[in-house]
């Protein structure tokens, strides 16, 4: 089946992914969306592209259509001033300080108003992503209906002046999502813990025939002579992508290798730019270093990136949950990467991989598994199989269909 959102076109069929997680999971997952058959969920988020909140419902919402679900996908438009102040409030809420004005804050509300105005009117349940656009709760009063505010982000030690002005909003909803129990906050409304997934078939994570990995490789110059470790993310204060070149430069001294920090830019975040610039600058004329800003879209040279890499790094400094570590992970990829964030949830120390604490440590894990490739490769099956059970989008639609049963039978008993 093909579905078509924002003018691109996804060919979906639920059923490709019974060898993948088993038949009984695809039954439950029909019989969940038969009981929301026609129902309208109306997704809301900042950006289509950049980031992991666009990268799953682009797999997310197509699927939930092919189930019969009437999902929905719209953003908010904000220009870059809003865009400049909401990247703070990111931060802040990651516990990252910042000056935030009193015209920070108006600027906020004002672009709110002007997207609560032109809110697609139509939705059983308004599910909104992250804080961009919390303040469409404002339209609840007139629209009724159900809202569920999804946050993304690890909110567990946010800046309280933005804490302060979000909450507001935030209790106003019906219930809010987190992705792990140490994400959230004590409010007055339900609380669901999802955790998100990633998706076996998409470009991103499918498999690859060799000739696909070495064209990319190639067509970005990287050799494959050597190890290759390899950080693919946004570039981003807190993905810590100086700390990965000072953490390489370590490991470089002992071991002959190669690293790629792969990423590229969200509509979103008006700070890539000079962060890509600090980066160029650390990694100077190293020819060993790689820094490759990739378009949008780039699917399957980040999976052919992936699959390419002796080790997979991810050492942000905050994380949500970190998408990126699963892709590695399922890919059966030993993964390196800091205890932070949901990256918990995905790396169990010395089991699905190592955590990191700290550029040494960091440079110090690296080596471990640059030099044992059989513990690495242990890791990795490991890793494969954590995502299995726990990170694949199957998993993540059957509880999100469970959530919206119980927003629109709050009390009842569903019964299957
Ligand atoms: N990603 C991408 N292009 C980039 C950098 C990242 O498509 O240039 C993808 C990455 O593969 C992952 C998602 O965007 O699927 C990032 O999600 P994650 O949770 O790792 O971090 P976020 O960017 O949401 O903080």
């Amino acid at each position: 089946m093909a579905v078509t959102i924002d003018g691109k076109t996804y060919q979906i069929g639920i059923s490709q992914y019974e060898p993948i997680v088993g038949k009984s999971t695809i039954d439950e997952l029909r019989l969940l969306a038969s009981k929301l058959s026609g129902k309208v969920i109306q997704n809301v988020n900042s950006t289509f592209t950049g980031g992991g909140v666009a990268e799953i419902l682009s797999r997310m919402v197509p699927l939930l259509q092919q189930l019969g679900v009437d999902a929905r996908w719209n953003i908010i438009r904000g220009n870059d001033a809003f865009y400049q102040v909401t990247k703070k409030f990111h931060n802040a809420l990651h516990g990252r300080k910042e000056e935030i004005t009193a015209a920070d804050f108006s600027l906020f509300r004002e672009v709110s108003e002007k997207n609560m105005a032109v809110l697609d009117q139509q939705g059983d349940i308004f599910f909104i992503h992250d804080p961009q656009p919390v303040m469409l709760i404002n339209r609840k009063k007139e629209q009724g209906k159900k809202w569920a505010w999804r946050c993304h982000i690890d909110i567990s030690q946010p800046d309280p002046a933005v804490w302060q002005f979000l909450e507001p909003f935030v209790v106003q909803y019906d219930a809010a999502v987190f992705s792990a129990p140490a994400f959230s906050r004590e409010l007055p409304i339900r609380q669901f813990l999802i955790s998100p997934s990633i998706d076996p078939l998409s470009d991103k994570n499918r498999e690859l025939p060799q000739e696909t990995i070495d064209s990319v490789l190639a067509k970005y110059n990287v050799p494959q002579d050597k190890p290759i470790i390899t950080q693919v993310s946004r570039f981003d204060y807190l993905k810590d992508p100086v700390g990965v070149i000072k953490a390489f430069e370590m490991v470089r001294k002992s071991v002959d290798c190669r690293l790629v920090l792969a990423g590229g830019t969200a509509t979103d975040d008006p700070e890539s730019d000079k962060v890509l610039a600090e980066v160029r600058e650390k990694a100077g004329k190293n020819p060993d270093i790689h820094v490759l800003l990739i378009p949008p879209d780039s699917n399957i040279e980040i999976n052919a990136f992936q699959r390419a890499s002796t080790v997979v790094l991810q050492k942000s400094l905050r994380e949500g949950f970190g998408l990126t570590v699963a892709e590695a992970l399922w890919k059966a990829k030993p993964v390196v990467a800091s205890a932070v964030g949901g990256i918990t949830l995905q790396i169990q120390n010395k089991f699905t991989g190592l955590t990191s604490h700290g550029i040494e440590g960091t440079a110090f894990a690296l080596k471990q598994l640059l030099s044992n490739p059989d513990y690495a490769r242990w890791l990795g099956e490991n890793g494969r199989e954590h995502v299995r059970y726990n990170f694949l989008i199957t998993r993540h639609i059957r509880d999100y269909l469970l959530l919206f049963l119980a927003m629109e039978h709050p009390g009842d008993i569903i019964t299957l």
